[in-house]
């Protein structure tokens, strides 16, 4: 009965592990990490004071990823979420951490 319920909550755990510890995937195989394509940085717009500025990326740490980074210019915090598609293309949307 323990084994069959955390594997029905195994989705949700698959996806924290994924940004802390890429190490346990076949990144290659899913996603086009090796061959330089995906994008190290992407643009967002300040929830906060609405100004849009660019922020560095981290492709190595999985395709899809959310943490908290401090806006540039007003130092707000963000919770910042980036979802790679298949092309390495970066879609990164930043929204108020304190909700
Ligand atoms: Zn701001």
């Amino acid at each position: 009965m323990d084994r069959y319920n955390r594997r029905r909550a195994g989705g949700y755990v698959f996806d924290m592990r994924f940004a802390f510890d890429p190490d346990d995937f076949d990144l290659d195989r899913d996603f086009p990490l090796g061959d330089g394509t995906a994008d190290v940085e992407g643009e967002v717009v300040c929830p906060y004071c609405g100004e849009a500025m660019a922020v560095g990326l981290d492709p190595g740490s999985g395709p899809r990823q959310d943490y908290v980074e401090d806006c540039q210019v007003c130092c707000q915090p963000w919770r910042v979420h980036v979802e790679y598609d298949a092309d390495g293309h970066a879609t990164v949307t930043a929204t108020a951490a304190d909700d």
